[in-house]
């Protein structure tokens, strides 16, 4: 017998085969036990996705990347062929590998330097997390900030631990009728099917929070998802201690009206920093991720008024003194607000802990203490317990200082204490594999793990033109193959005509320049900007010499009907017979949509009314895969943009009359794709747009560096996590 036959003959063998099938199982689970699947990567298809896709596409597809439905969907007969066939099992063992070497390394950089951390972490609280789109807790940009902000601590080495909810109908799930409307479906998925596990405190018994308020109290048990290194909390009220109503109160993200979303924010609040004690986390520092979490300082002043006898002042001091607060929202309206009933009834507990009165607690959350009439605000609580409070961008800095200067009337603008930290996105997560290989011929070594170091990348300016446009080229070509597929799919489900079917299964052209759009619909984000003047569109998408492709997706809320309507008017445009299989509208826009997207269009398209997008991320990922950013100079973009790094619409120039505004900027649209995008793109020499890779290795250089959330993840480090924990740094670098 040849070895081969040997090997089939004991693969035959069931009890081999069984054992063999055991062991696999067992080393995948523990594989997708850490979400540390979903970014390393030991290049040649040794990383999480690649493994997991080749024991099943289809169902890898089908469950939407779910490595836990994947294997549960698999008897351990299917295991093991899976793996014999697609010979595996060496990949598998270095994953495993990988995950263990990762969990145990000690030479990360928070290793040494975060002092008292180390013993008492950074709790990081957030209404959302975007880890990975198989975890469906996250609506858009905020949630995936902070999925990010958990990776890039996981990897530096941070202390520090998330604390969410978990929302077992997550989001939404969206599906686009006949005429383009949106619906929504809400598939409830149960936390053990998912691989996360019961909190439990130091006796070993599962973990459970009680938060009370005057109608009730609210249960919750408490499950942990490992993102590397990094633990996340998740609270959850689908308990049998708990009414029905109550039960379904972490159901959904964003779901009920204000009194379910005060109670949530109870709970996550208040809830979630017991939750940190009962499992034996004491929290150095606390990190309000938007004032969604704001409560949890109020708790935590109540205990130091219990434990340590102190007044409410010096509690607020205390507490303030340890607490970072990022809010991310320009505009007034955009904050949440309570009705001044609702707060008493579900606060008084906690105001009584506090030795506040009704007035004093609302007092709280109002700008002006002595306004009955004014409702009480998140932010406005979270900015009175934070010393320590940014924005998300630079130019959001600015706007933060300006909305709340109020707050502090006897100083001047610049002096009002809301400073800012850029926002960035996890480089091992959006960078595409076969781009980081193309980096790692040319960066220095190890590049990778010091992405925040503006010196590592300047390299990149060298990088051969031939080489990154075919690396460009085949992101490009992986890109279109998806929408053909997933939007000619789409299509037949909802029943379209053959015709719309086939144009779809043909649709866009590699050779032409793509451009691609997707987001949340909220209205400011604009998505209908470019359909605006559909002879305009018809000129640039049907342009013989240089035509042009766009793709777009994203979800509106549920309650929001002028986003809807957006996504209505992009489908319609879709299937005119001028732009019918040009200009595409993919749904249910998700991290891994916007993954494959950011890292195979041209150019990225972002224009938002400025000054409303606080920073935004996406444009971001499209820099680390070599693609270029057309965007209005607003949130990261008005910092990021030099000139020749990218493109920019208008001159940051803003107007009272929003019309006139969305009119200029449309016009600047279309200029700068006509004038500038165009032209760099199809200029070429022997085949290469050699201008527009110049602006690619340009973007790498300039932008790469800033805008990635180790970056970020550093800057909260050095800048206010430290500092709030009394950790002297000799040594940042
Ligand atoms: C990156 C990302 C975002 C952020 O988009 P911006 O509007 O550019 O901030 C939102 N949603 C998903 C799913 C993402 O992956």
């Amino acid at each position: 017998m040849t070895g081969r036959d040997d090997m089939d003959a004991k693969r035959r063998d069931p009890k081999v085969r069984s054992d063999e099938a055991t062991r696999l199982r067992a080393q995948l689970e523990e594989l997708a036990g850490n979400l540390f699947w979903s970014w390393f990567s030991k290049g040649t298809g040794v990383d999480g996705a690649t493994i997991f896709r080749a024991l099943d596409p289809a169902r890898w597809e089908a469950t939407n990347h779910d490595p836990h439905a994947l294997l549960d969907g698999m008897d351990d007969d299917a295991l093991a062929d899976a793996v014999a066939r697609t010979g595996l099992e060496r990949a598998i063992d270095e994953a495993v590998r990988a995950l263990h070497a990762y969990l145990d390394a000690e030479d990360s950089w928070a290793e040494g330097r975060a002092g008292t951390l180390h013993r008492e972490p950074i709790a990081y609280f957030s209404a959302e997390f975007g880890v990975h789109e198989s975890l469906a807790i996250y609506s858009g940009g905020l949630g995936v900030l902070a999925g990010d902000h958990l990776k890039s601590a996981s990897d530096l080495g941070l202390p520090l631990v998330g604390v969410g909810l978990f929302y077992r109908e997550g989001y939404f799930r969206q599906a686009l009728d006949g005429e383009g409307r949106q619906t929504e479906t809400y598939p409830a998925v149960d936390p053990a099917d998912e691989g996360l596990s019961p909190v439990r405190d130091l006796a070993g018994a599962p973990v459970r929070v009680a938060v009370e308020h005057e109608e009730g109290t609210i249960h919750a048990q408490v499950w942990e998802a490992r993102v590397g290194r990094v633990r996340l909390l998740l609270l959850d009220t689908d308990v049998e201690e708990n009414d029905a109503e109550t039960r379904r109160l972490t159901a959904r993200l964003y779901g009920g009206g204000h009194a379910m979303r005060i109670r949530q924010e109870l709970l996550l609040g208040v809830g979630g920093l017991r939750a940190l004690e009962a499992a034996g986390i004491r929290p150095g520092v606390l990190h309000l991720n938007e004032g969604h979490s704001a409560f949890a300082a109020l708790e935590a002043a109540a205990r130091r008024v219990e434990r340590e006898g102190l007044s409410i002042e010096e509690a607020r001091h205390e507490v303030a003194s340890r607490t970072i607060f990022t809010t991310h929202t320009p505009v007034p309206a955009g904050h949440d607000r309570f009705e001044p009933e609702l707060v008493l009834a579900h606060l008084r507990p906690l105001a009584e802990r506090l030795g506040l009165d009704d007035d004093a607690l609302l007092a709280l959350g109002r700008v002006d203490a002595e306004d009955e009439e004014e409702t009480f605000c998140m932010t406005v609580l979270a900015l009175r317990f934070a010393h320590r409070v940014n924005g998300v961008s630079f130019l959001h800095g600015r706007v933060s200082r300006e909305m709340w200067a109020e707050l502090w009337p006897a100083r001047k603008r610049h002096e009002i204490p809301i400073g800012h930290v850029t926002n960035g996105v996890h480089l091992p997560t959006f960078m595409a594999p076969r781009m980081r290989t193309l980096l790692d011929g040319v960066l220095p070594t190890g590049w990778a793990h010091r992405a925040w170091d503006p010196e590592v990348w300047q390299a990149a300016l060298e990088l051969d033109d031939r080489a990154l446009w075919e690396i460009r080229h085949g992101l490009k070509r992986d890109l279109c193959a998806f929408v053909r597929l997933r939007a000619s799919t789409e299509a037949r489900e909802r029943g379209e005509s053959a015709e719309v079917v086939a144009a779809l299964e043909e649709a866009l052209d590699e050779d032409a320049l793509l451009v691609g759009f997707a987001r949340r619909f909220a209205t400011y984000k604009r998505a209908a900007l470019l359909l605006k003047d559909l002879d305009a569109l018809d000129e640039l998408v049907n342009d013989p010499e240089r035509p042009m492709r766009v793709v777009f997706a994203g979800k509106a809320h549920p309650k929001d009907e002028g986003g809807k309507k957006l996504i209505q008017r992009v489908f319609e445009v879709g299937r005119d017979p001028r732009f019918l299989g040009k200009v595409i509208l993919l749904s249910d826009y998700d991290i891994g949509v916007g993954r494959g997207l950011t890292r195979g269009v041209d150019v990225w398209l972002n224009n938002p009314r400025r000054p409303l997008e606080a920073s935004g991320t996406s444009g971001q990922k499209v820099v680390l895969n070599g693609g270029l950013n057309c965007s209005i100079l607003d949130g990261w973009w008005a910092e990021g943009w030099d000139g020749e790094n990218g493109f920019a619409i208008g001159d940051g120039e803003v107007h009272k009359d929003i019309r006139l505004q969305d009119a200029r900027d449309h016009e600047a649209l279309v200029a700068v794709l006509r004038d500038e995008v165009k032209p760099l793109f199809y200029t070429r020499e022997h085949g290469l747009p050699l201008e527009w890779l110049h602006r690619v290795k340009r973007g790498f250089a300039t932008l790469a560096w800033r805008f990635n959330s180790d970056r970020m993840v550093r800057d909260y480090a050095v800048g206010s996590y430290f500092p709030a924990a009394g950790v002297q740094l000799a040594d940042h670098r």
